[in-house]
C-alpha cells in the first residue's frame, strides 16, 4: 500500500507547470462571504419580525393566558413565513448563492430551513387556534373550523398547509425511498403553491403585516423577491441558456458495466459557461418523459463548445440514453455545484471517488491547473474501472498520481475495498495521504460511501473548509 505522495511521478511531456498561487482561494473566500452574509440576513429578518412583533405588543399579550397563546401564535407564525420565504430564495438558484453554497450544502440548509419553518408552521396553526378558543383546549377544534371557514383567506390557507404537510411528510427519508424519485419530485413542487396559498391570509387576516410602512415593503418585497427569483433563476434563465446554446447530442459511446458517455455540442458560436467539475440537470427531447429532468456530472473539462458526461444506468431516466441518437436536442439547467475549482484554496489536491462518481473528478484531474505530483485521484470501483485509458494518459502528461482501489465495499461504514484486509479507513487515508491537512479534498459518489470518506478524512485531520463532498442522491 504505497503513499500516494511517493509514487514516481514520470516526467510530465506537458513541459509548462502552471503557477497556480496567484487567485488560488480567491473565490472561496468570497463564497464563504456570501453564505455569512446569506447567514446574517436570515438572522436579522428573524430578528426584524421579532422586534416588530415585539414593538406591536407582542410581549405585553403575554401575561394573560389566552392572549399569550394568540401572541405567540402569531410570533410562531411570522417566523415560518419569514423562514418559508428564505426557503424558497435558497432553492431559486440564484446564481451567486448557488456557486457559494454548492448542491450539498444547498440541500442540508433546504432541510434544515424546511423543517423549521414547517414547524414554526404547526405551532403557528396550534396556538392561534387555541388562543382564539380562550385557552380551552377542547373548544379548539371547534374553532379551527369556525377560523377556517369564517375568516378570510383561511380557506386558501388551509389548502397551502395540506400541500407543506404532504411535501414535508414525502420527504421524511423513510416515505421518499417508497416514492419514485420523479413522484417525489412532482409532488415537491407543491411547496410553491403551499407558499403562495398561504399569503392572502397573511394580508387579510395578519395585523402584523401590513401594521406600518416599513413591515409592508419588507413581506411585499419578499415576495417579490421571491416571485421574481424562482421566474428568473429555473424557468426564464435555463430557457435562455437552452436556446442560446442550441446543444445536440453529437455521440453516444459504450464505456462498460451499463455506463455510456453522451457527447453533446453546441449549435451556436455562444460559448457555454461551465467549469469541471459542475453539472447541469438535462432533458433529451427524445419522445415520452423528456419533461424529467435528470443532474449529470460534466465528465470532461468544458471546452465552452461541447459538454460530455457519462451516466450509469439505475432506472428508466439514465437507461434511455444509450438509445440517444446524435441531432437530438437537449435543454439544459445549469451549470450548478460547487465541485469544481472555485472550491480549491490549496496548490496540492486529492480526488477520492466510487464508481461513476469517479465522473466530475476525472473532468476535474483534466481541468485543474497543477504540477507534477500535486494532484491525486483514488477511483474506488467493482469490476471495471472508468476512464481508465484517460486517466493513465493524464498521469503521463501532467504527473496526476492515480490509485486504483478494486474490490466490493468492505464493510458498512468503511469505504475502503475488500482487498484491503483490516487496515482502518482513518490509517489508510493517512498512508496515502500522508499531507491530507495541507490539501483539498474533493469526494464523489454514493451518500453513504462518500459520509464514510468525510468520516475518515475529517478524522485524518482535514479542515472542514477543504472537504468538497458531493452525492448522485443515492
Ligand atoms: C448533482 C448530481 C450529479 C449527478 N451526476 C451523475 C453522473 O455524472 N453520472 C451518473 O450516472 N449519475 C449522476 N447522478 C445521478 C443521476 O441523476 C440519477 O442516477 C438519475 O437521475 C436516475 O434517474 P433514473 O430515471 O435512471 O432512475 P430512477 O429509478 O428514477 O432513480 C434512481 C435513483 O436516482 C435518483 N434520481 C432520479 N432522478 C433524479 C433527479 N432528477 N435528481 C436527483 N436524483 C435523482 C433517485 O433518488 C433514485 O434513488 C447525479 C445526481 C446528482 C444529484
Amino acid at each position: 500500500m504505497t503513499a500516494l505522495a511517493d509514487r514516481s511521478v514520470p516526467a510530465p511531456t506537458d513541459a509548462s507547470s502552471p503557477d497556480t498561487s496567484a487567485d488560488l482561494g480567491r473565490r472561496a473566500r468570497w463564497d464563504a462571504g456570501v453564505r455569512l452574509s446569506v447567514l446574517v440576513t436570515v438572522w436579522a429578518s428573524l430578528l426584524l419580525v421579532t422586534y416588530w412583533w415585539v414593538t406591536g405588543g407582542g410581549v405585553q399579550d403575554l401575561t394573560g393566558w389566552a392572549s399569550g397563546l394568540t401572541s405567540t401564535g402569531r410570533l410562531t407564525g411570522l417566523l415560518a413565513s419569514d423562514l418559508l420565504l428564505f426557503q424558497v430564495l435558497l432553492m431559486a438558484r440564484v446564481p451567486v448563492v448557488e456557486k457559494a453554497f454548492g448542491q450539498e450544502r444547498l440541500a442540508r440548509t433546504h432541510r434544515l430551513v424546511g423543517f423549521t419553518s414547517f414547524t414554526a408552521m404547526l405551532a403557528h396553526i396550534g396556538l392561534i387556534t387555541w388562543g382564539y378558543a380562550a385557552g380551552d383546549l377542547a373548544a379548539t377544534p371547534g374553532e379551527l373550523w369556525n377560523l377556517t371557514v369564517d375568516y378570510p383567506g383561511m380557506l386558501l390557507a388551509a389548502a397551502g398547509t395540506a400541500c407543506l404537510v404532504m411535501v414535508v411528510v414525502t420527504s421524511i427519508k423513510a416515505a421518499r425511498r417508497r416514492l419514485r424519485y420523479e413522484s417525489w419530485h412532482l409532488m415537491h413542487l407543491y411547496a410553491y403553491a403551499g407558499v403562495g396559498l398561504a399569503l392572502p391570509h397573511q394580508l387579510w387576516t395578519g395585523q402584523d403585516f401590513l401594521a406600518s410602512t416599513a413591515r409592508t415593503a419588507f413581506w411585499w418585497g419578499l415576495w417579490i423577491a421571491c416571485a421574481l427569483s424562482v421566474l428568473t433563476w429555473r424557468v426564464v434563465l435555463p430557457l435562455w441558456r437552452s436556446a442560446r446554446y442550441r446543444l445536440r447530442v453529437s455521440g453516444v459511446v459504450e464505456e462498460g458495466d451499463g455506463v455510456v458517455s453522451v457527447h453533446m455540442s453546441s449549435g451556436r458560436s455562444a460559448r457555454m459557461t461551465a467549469e469541471a467539475g459542475q453539472f447541469f440537470t438535462f432533458r433529451f427531447l427524445s419522445g415520452a418523459g423528456w419533461t424529467r429532468g435528470h443532474p449529470y456530472s460534466l465528465s470532461a473539462a468544458p471546452d465552452g463548445r461541447s459538454l460530455r458526461i457519462t451516466v450509469k444506468e439505475v432506472g428508466d431516466g439514465s437507461s434511455a440514453l444509450r438509445r440517444l441518437r446524435p441531432g437530438t436536442r437537449v435543454l439544459v439547467e445549469g451549470p450548478y455545484g460547487r465541485l469544481s475549482p472555485r472550491a480549491r484554496t490549496r496548490r496540492k489536491v486529492a480526488l477520492i471517488g466510487a464508481g461513476v462518481g469517479v465522473t466530475p473528478l476525472r473532468a476535474l484531474a483534466e481541468a485543474l491547473p497543477y504540477a507534477p505530483g500535486e494532484v491525486g485521484l483514488i477511483h474506488r470501483f467493482t469490476g471495471q474501472p472508468l476512464f481508465e485509458a484517460e486517466l493513465r494518459r493524464l498521469s503521463v502528461e501532467r504527473g496526476l498520481q492515480v490509485m486504483w482501489l478494486p474490490g466490493r465495499r468492505r464493510a458498512e461504514g468503511s469505504w475502503l475495498g475488500d482487498g484491503m484486509g483490516d487496515v482502518d479507513d482513518v490509517t489508510a487515508v493517512r498512508h496515502w495521504l500522508p499531507d491530507v491537512a495541507e490539501r483539498d479534498v474533493y469526494v464523489c459518489g454514493p451518500e453513504p460511501w462518500a459520509r464514510d470518506v468525510a468520516r475518515s478524512l475529517t478524522a485524518a485531520g482535514l479542515p472542514a473548509e477543504n472537504l468538497h463532498v458531493e452525492s448522485f442522491g443515492w
